[in-house]
Parts: C-alpha cells; sequence; structure tokens
C-alpha cells in the first residue's frame, strides 16, 4: 500500500525528522511517509558507482519480508540515494544491552533476542543470502523488543569491492578472513560472536585483544571464554558456531531448534 511503483519512493511524501545516528556513508534520520515511522538512510552522491550497486541490490532484497527483518520500503532518488526502511525506535542491540544492563534485561530477554536473530537467519539462509556483516550492531530493537537483522545485502556490495582490510576482523569466521570464503556458515561462526555479545550484555568481543592477536590466535584454536553466569548450554552453542571446519558448524535452522529447547526450560510455554 506504501507505493504503486514497488520500490521506488516520492521524495514529497516524506517529512524528515531529527538524525538517530550516523552510518558509513552517511547519517541516519528518522521520519515519516505517507503516515509509517520511518529511518533514512542518506548516501552521499559522490559514491555513484556504490550507490548503483546498493539500488541494484535493494531491488533484490524489497522482496525479502520475516518478522526478524528490519523491513525495507525503498529508495528515494534526490540528491543522492535515500535508503527509507522502518523505524526501529529502540536502536542497534549494543547500545540497547550497554545502557539498560542485567538489572534490567533477564536472560529470559536475552535468549529471546538470540531466537529473533536466529529465526531471521534462518530465513535469509533458506533464500540462500550471506549476510556477511552479522554483529550486534547490525541487530535493531522495534519499539514491541523484538529484534531484527539490519544491513543485510547493502554490507556484502562494499566487502566485495573493497580490501580485506575492512572485515570485521572479530565477527569474520577465519576461512573467509584467509581465502574470502563466505558462506551461510561463516554467517553462523559470526552469530556465535553474536551470541557471546548478547550474553555479556553487549560488551567488545576478544576483550583487549589487538585485531592481528584474534586473527593468530583464533587460527590456533584459542577461543573465547564464556561470558559471566552465561548458562553452559548456551555456551556450547557458542561452540559449535566457532568450530575451525565450516560444515561442523550447525544451520541456522537447527541452531533455533536448540534455542527453542532453551526458552522452553527457561520459560515453559512462551516459545515460537
Ligand atoms: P555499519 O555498516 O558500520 O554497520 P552503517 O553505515 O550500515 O554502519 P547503520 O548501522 O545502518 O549504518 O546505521 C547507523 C546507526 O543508525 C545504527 O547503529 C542505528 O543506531 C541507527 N539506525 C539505522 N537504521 C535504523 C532504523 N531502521 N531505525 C532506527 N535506527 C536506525
Amino acid at each position: 500500500e506504501l507505493s504503486k511503483n514497488g520500490w521506488l519512493l516520492d521524495i514529497e511524501k516524506l517529512t524528515l525528522g531529527e538524525n538517530i545516528g550516523e552510518g558509513e556513508f552517511g547519517a541516519v534520520y528518522e521520519g515519516v511517509y505517507m503516515g509509517q515511522r520511518v529511518a533514512v538512510k542518506t548516501i552521499k552522491c559522490d559514491v555513484t558507482a556504490q550507490a548503483f550497486l546498493q539500488i541494484l541490490t535493494i531491488l533484490k532484497t524489497t522482496r525479502l519480508q520475516h518478522k526478524n527483518l528490519v523491513r525495507l520500503l525503498g529508495v528515494i532518488l534526490h540528491k543522492g540515494l535515500h535508503i527509507v526502511t522502518e523505524l526501529m525506535t529502540k536502536g542497534n542491540l549494543v547500545n540497547f544491552l550497554r545502557t539498560r544492563g542485567r538489572s534490567v534485561v533477564n536472560s529470559v530477554q536475552l535468549l529471546r533476542f538470540s531466537l529473533d536473530v536466529c529465526e531471521g537467519m534462518d530465513y535469509l539462509e533458506s533464500k540462500k543470502l550471506v549476510h556477511r556483516d552479522l554483529a550486534a550492531r547490525n541487530v535493531l530493537i522495534s519499539d514491541d523488543n523484538v529484534a531484527k537483522v539490519s544491513d543485510f545485502g547493502l554490507t556484502k556490495v562494499d566487502s566485495k569491492v573493497s580490501d580485506k582490510a575492512k572485515l570485521p576482523v572479530k565477527w569474520t569466521a577465519p576461512e573467509a578472513l584467509k581465502k574470502e570464503k563466505f558462506s551461510t556458515k561463516s554467517d553462523v561462526w559470526s552469530y556465535g560472536i553474536l551470541l557471546w555479545e548478547i550474553f555479556s550484555y553487549g560488551r567488545q568481543p576478544y576483550p583487549k585483544m589487538s585485531l592481528q592477536e584474534v586473527k593468530d590466535k583464533v587460527e590456533q584454536g584459542y577461543r573465547m571464554e564464556a561470558p559471566e553466569d552465561c548458562p553452559p548450554s548456551v555456551y556450547s552453542l557458542m561452540r559449535v558456531c566457532w568450530e575451525q571446519e565450516p560444515r561442523k558448524r550447525p544451520g541456522f535452522h537447527k541452531l533455533r531448534e536448540k534455542l527453542d529447547r532453551e526458552m522452553e526450560k527457561l520459560s515453559p510455554g512462551s516459545g515460537s
């Protein structure tokens, strides 16, 4: 019902509001588009090739719809490129957990977020899409506390043309770092890091380690310890996500079943 021309939106129907964040290519604003609250990401117009590639991926991804993926409404072409998505009023998951902390967010809620992200990724996997930049900073929280995966299909365009130096080392699987072998199984590795971020209430992974140290040690088999008070069953999920051998890692469907069982133990009857 948003537009007759699908993904191409009309600047006249947009009211821009406050600046709510900074992205790599420009600022993020809140706004209203035809009565719906939206977020608008602006892409500076001097990156034309980049913008063009992003439109192509958007064309591909506007058809993706799932309750745990940030909904892409379309783009506006006006002094550069504007990407319009649903507004996620509670911001990204890292800030959400850091600002509220243990006294406000309980372990059922942590598990709920973990399941939300897992369901979104299970859907992406079913569409044969690889995210490449899954991390808590790219998970956003809605007004009613639902976690949704963001930035799918956008960052991967950029990481393909750019060099290895830009990869998020602490989240990227060893085979992706070394041989650029990205797959659902490298997303699963990143998901394990994301689980660690969730259960540590938004801490930076591999605290106090340099990127080079992380690369070397992880290759030699080093893995992070369990976060404080993390249920052992959740930590063992992280550990299977961090199997050196990609095919030994579970898929998102399997992970989801395991998390559902955890949820049933912790909060009977509230699983999905
Ligand atoms: P990176 O690629 O480094 O993750 P980016 O350039 O993709 O960054 P975003 O992460 O998309 O930029 O946006 C930056 C910040 O803006 C987010 O951390 C979040 O706080 C805010 N933001 C982005 N999209 C939305 C949205 N749909 N609703 C609410 N806030 C948003």
